[in-house]
């Protein structure tokens, strides 16, 4: 699929023409091709080849023959042409959170700055507080996205990851003799971010797998190649992952899985346990004297340790080893326990899909109701509806209720939290939706009292059920907002607003150890993935693996409840 690819340089065309100043029709066209093609499910080769091109929504004839000439040569050279125009680093500035095209435009022709080094030195030494627009705030907003980008080369969101990580298993399940095969590591106690993948694999002819493993697609470097242990760096989108893969005798096949899961603090507890009752646990299995007496599957290695089983995504040492010790550990919710979600878009906002193709999806996935909350007027950049618009779609869902016999539409909003913590939307509106989500999508850098203020006044409204993603930030982006979460807990848990994990892939917010705390103070959470395409409803999984980090059971998780008792919450 080189769809992505195609989308790449159409938003690179979107960019250069936008730092040169040229129609900004043409410039949303492009950017919205990109989208499209992201979104797409199909394979654009494959439309090229069936003439099929002009049925993507939103590329008509020019656009359409820049994607056949990109699919037939490799490249556009309209793209090339423009690219020409440009010093090398100039378009990597954009990357840089604050900086839009008008400011690289600023930069580049009004100080000569060309590259993220001259700028991070120029923010350093205060030369861009001379040009109009960057004051010395700006200097220092600057300098934190550049170092939270640096930091966000070393790490992989788990999504991407974890799709890395399915890609390489199912390439050596086909191509080589593999018994046991699993990957391990923080992946596996799903994380949020990970920082290489870890896999395991049991096997009759090691050689053989080290050898599929080498050689598989999207190699870029063998660093190690060998029978117990091989490490490869994989390409993928434009940079490089490092996989390791480690073969181990079928009799250690659970001590190596489970040391490899980690975390570090929960392998040394239980390292420590196992010493006390005159025991050696490594990855090879745990010894009494020199006798190994468990290490062919987990659950061995944790009996012989007085333990039950723990979920991996427990595994962090916060006292779920004491709870395993008396089988006390909860029953954490599962990917089937859901029912449905509430925070989906759709291209009447920022989406790129239509509703019906997003409640096709998720009737696809087996739920029996899913929320439809596109943005609110303020939402600007993601094209908010006026109430007028949006209460107009109320009988678009009506009516597809009638049609979705079994199958239940919510009619929501996610509404912007204004400023001084009011809402978008004024109550009259609020109170015709279904169920009202407040979001805070501007004015990121409020004081703590006053950002706490502001959300706490949000989950006052009677109307509003829900709290997006509460700390705003995006992982190797955009901090998280400063606000008191315990005061934002305690708010929702006395006015029954459910506290959300957003699952989008840079958001996982709450993260786990937050919304164990949210739990904690009586607060339900909802699990979202904030989809913008039908392929994101997917993500529900990594939001589940959080509310699992987050120790919770189905009976805390608002989607995890049936559609009459979701509807008694949100009334
Ligand atoms: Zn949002
Ligand atoms: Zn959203």
């Amino acid at each position: 699929m080189r769809n992505q690819e195609i989308a790449d340089r159409f938003n690179e065309i979107a960019d250069m023409l936008d730092i040169l100043g040229e129609d900004a029709f043409r410039i949303i066209s492009y950017r919205r091709a990109a989208r499209q093609l992201e979104a797409l499910t199909e394979d654009v080769e494959d439309l090229v080849r069936k003439g099929r091109v002009a049925s993507i929504p939103g590329i008509g004839q020019a656009l359409g023959e820049k994607i056949e000439e990109y699919v037939t040569t490799g490249k556009i050279r309209y793209h090339e042409e423009l690219k020409a125009r440009f010093p090398p680093g100039v378009l990597d500035m954009l990357r840089v959170r604050g900086i839009g095209p008008k400011k690289v435009k600023q930069l580049w022709q009004e100080l000569g700055i060309t590259d993220i080094e001259t700028l991070r030195k120029a923010a350093q030494t205060h030369r861009l507080s001379k040009l109009k627009g960057f004051g010395e705030k700006t200097e220092e907003k600057i300098l934190r996205s550049i170092e939270l980008m640096k930091e966000g080369e070393s790490l992989f969101l788990l999504a991407p990851a974890h799709a890395i990580a399915e890609a390489v298993l199912a390439h050596l399940r086909k191509s080589a003799p593999v018994g046991q095969l699993a990957a391990g590591g923080s992946l596996r106690r799903m994380k949020e971010i990970v920082h290489d993948i870890d896999i395991l694999a049991t096997s009759k002819d090691p050689g053989a797998v080290a050898q599929a493993f080498t050689t598989m697609p999207g190699v870029r470097e063998v660093l190690a190649s060998g029978e117990s242990k091989s490490v490869v760096l994989l390409a993928t989108d434009d940079r490089f992952i490092q996989v390791d893969l480690r073969i181990v005798e079928p009799g250690s096949w659970g001590a190596a899985l489970q040391y490899d899961t980690g975390s570090k603090d929960h392998n040394i507890h239980l390292r420590t346990m196992a010493q006390k009752r005159g025991l050696t646990l490594n990855e090879y299995g745990i010894f009494r004297d020199e006798k190994k007496i468990a290490g062919e599957t987990e659950e061995d290695v944790y009996r012989t340790l007085g333990l039950r089983w723990i979920p991996p995504e427990m595994r962090e040492d916060q006292g779920e080893i004491e709870l395993a010790a008396e089988g006390e550990l909860p029953r954490l919710v599962e990917d089937k326990n859901i029912h449905g979600e509430f925070h989906v878009h759709t291209n009447a906002t920022d989406g790129v899909d239509p509703v019906e193709a997003m409640v096709d999806r998720a009737q696809e996935l087996g739920y029996a109701y899913v929320g439809i909350s596109d943005h609110s007027v303020s939402s600007t950049v993601a094209f908010g509806l006026s109430a007028e618009q949006a209460l107009a779609r109320r009988d678009v869902f009506r009516a597809m209720n009638r049609e979705r016999k079994g199958f239940t539409v919510l009619f929501g909003t996610e509404c912007d939290i204004l400023d001084g913590g009011e809402m978008d939307y004024p109550d009259e509106v609020l109170k015709e939706f279904d169920f009202v989500i407040g979001a805070v999508h501007s004015r990121f850098t409020l004081p703590i009292q006053d950002m706490t203020a502001r959300i706490v006044a949000a989950i006052r409204n009677p109307y509003v059920n829900i709290l997006a993603h509460p700390t705003t930030r995006k992982i190797g982006q955009r901090d998280p907002i400063q606000v008191d979460l315990d005061d934002v807990y305690a708010a929702c848990a006395s006015t029954g607003t459910a506290i959300e994990i957003d699952a989008y892939p840079d958001r996982m917010d709450l993260n786990g150890t937050q919304a164990r705390a949210a739990h904690n103070a009586g607060c339900v959470i909802a699990v979202d993935t904030d989809s913008h395409a039908k392929g994101q409803l997917t993500w529900m999984h990594f939001g589940v693996g959080t509310a699992r980090r987050a120790w919770l059971t189905a009976a805390d998780v608002l989607n995890a409840w049936p559609l009459e008792k979701v509807r008694d919450f949100l009334h």
